[in-house]
């Protein structure tokens, strides 16, 4: 309020000229009034022209960019400058803070793994971050301004775009790499649009594979139920003799072993699928393994099937014994249900240079086409449907078998070649086997056992 005073003084010292002139006029100008006048009117100039002088000082500084200081003045004109001063740096701190949260936020939303688009009333594109670049095949910063509907190239988006329904959001098929974009529009502000996509490629893809297994169980369940319940309302409604009824209960239970195989199955799956990979110091002696899958197998073939078998490995796996032993004799197993009568089966075992070790069961059976290969491992898949049932297969073996292997650290590899046999071999790494620290009892050779025809 110092102003005030120094007002106050330049207005006493107008009065003092205007006095002072006003008596000098006197003696020149003999009107009394027109002498007054004369007098009040150059104060009030001196006054105007002291003030413009000053005003123009600050106008011209804030005409600049007020990067220095404002005119160094006393009195009103010096408070205003100050004022003004404040005032404008207060704004320029706002600014600065505003645009480094908006800077901190485009940052946040740049790094989302999710694509922002921000579209005008228009559909010109007023941001869009990486991902969404990404997605739509969009330059962020070069297609900015430009009308969205003439740079994405997929008729489904554009279409939905300009229908105006954004109630469901759109699935896109087939984008940029093949993949499935999830895509949401929330309108905002006067006719702004916010477009937000996502890759939703994986989740799609498990989501088939869900509904896939679902439909896939259901259906070889049925199938046996079926079976059953048309045995059942038989034996219910017509009478039997003995024979008859004793084939009837066992076809009943042929079709109940075979749920019992497939649950069972699917069990040992989901058990691998929710279980932590095993311990690497609980040691199985391999030899002793794969003397039991041999003679399991020799059971299964019933003397059909010629079997090799290495049996002297003298070696320990750190393994879950029960994992490893299911995924060896499915192989075993699949061995002898696809090699017709005469053939052979051999399983070997061998040590890799990298000082791992391999497992093989090879047969001289019906064996694979090329292109079933990368698919015998998917649940449910068969390249034979009806060879599967009819040896009691649930097409889930393969599947056991990969999970096993990988859960060792190893790795499940298939030859074959239609007509000639099949080679299915399970790596397994070096840090998982030890030689068996008790001396053989017997002496190692034979390595290599005929059994069978
Ligand atoms: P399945 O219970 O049908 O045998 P698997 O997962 O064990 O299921 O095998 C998948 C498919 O791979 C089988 O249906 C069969 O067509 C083929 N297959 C597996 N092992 C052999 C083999 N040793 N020789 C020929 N085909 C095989």
């Amino acid at each position: 309020m110092t102003w005030i005073f120094s007002r106050a003084l330049l207005a006493v010292a107008a009065i003092a000229l205007g006095g002072l002139v006003g008596y000098l006029d006197s003696e020149l100008i003999p009107v009394g009034w027109v002498a007054s006048l004369v007098s009040v009117s150059a104060a009030v100039a001196l006054m105007i022209l002291v003030d413009g002088f000053r005003a123009r000082r600050l106008i011209h500084w804030l005409h600049g960019d007020q990067e220095d200081s404002p005119p160094n003045e006393f009195g009103l004109w010096g408070e205003l400058g100050y004022r003004i001063e404040r005032a404008v740096r207060d704004r320029d701190r706002t600014i600065q803070q505003e645009r480094n949260e908006l800077l901190q936020m485009l940052t946040a939303i740049e790094a989302s793994p999710n694509g922002v688009l921000m579209l005008d009333a228009e559909d010109h594109i007023r941001w869009c971050n990486r991902v969404a670049g990404d997605h739509f095949s969009l330059n962020p910063e070069r297609d900015r301004q430009q009308r969205i509907t003439n740079l994405v190239r997929y008729p489904a988006f554009v279409s939905y775009l300009q229908a105006g329904q954004f109630a469901a959001p759109l699935i896109l098929t087939n984008t940029r790499g093949k993949a499935t974009l999830s895509v949401v529009v929330s309108p905002y502000g006067n006719g702004m649009k916010l477009v937000l996509s996502v890759d939703v490629t994986e989740s799609e893809r498990a989501e088939g594979m869900r509904r896939d297994f679902v439909a896939n169980v259901s259906h070889e369940i049925r199938t046996p139920l079926t079976v059953l319940s048309g045995f059942i309302e038989t034996m219910g409604s017509l009478p039997l003799t003995e024979s008859e009824r004793r084939r009837v209960l066992v076809l009943m239970g042929q079709q109940t072993q075979r749920m019992q195989t497939l649950v069972s199955d699917l069990l040992t799956l989901a058990q691998l699928e929710g279980s932590p990979r095993p311990a690497s110091d609980r040691w199985v002696k391999l030899d002793g393994l794969l003397a039991r899958v041999l003679s399991d197998g020799l059971a299964l073939s019933a003397g059909r099937h010629q079997l090799e078998v290495f049996t002297q490995t003298h070696l320990e796996v750190a393994a879950v014994e029960t994992e490893l032993y299911s995924a060896i004799a499915n192989l075993v197993t699949n061995a002898v249900r696809y090699t017709p009568e005469g053939g052979q089966i051999q399983l070997s075992w061998r040590r890799t240079a990298d000082g791992g070790g391999e497992v093989c069961v090879a047969d001289t059976g019906v064996g694979i086409a090329r292109e079933h290969l990368p698919r015998l491992t998917e649940r449910f898949y068969r390249v034979d449907g009806s060879r599967s049932r009819d040896t009691g297969g649930t097409g889930l073996g393969l599947s056991i078998v990969k999970h096993v292997i990988h859960r060792h650290g190893g790795e499940l590899l298939i030859q074959s070649e239609p007509g000639k046999g099949s080679k299915f071999r399970l790596t397994l790494p070096a840090m998982r086997l030890r030689e068996l620290e008790e001396p053989p009892h017997a002496p190692a050779a034979p390595a290599i056992e005929h059994i069978g025809t």
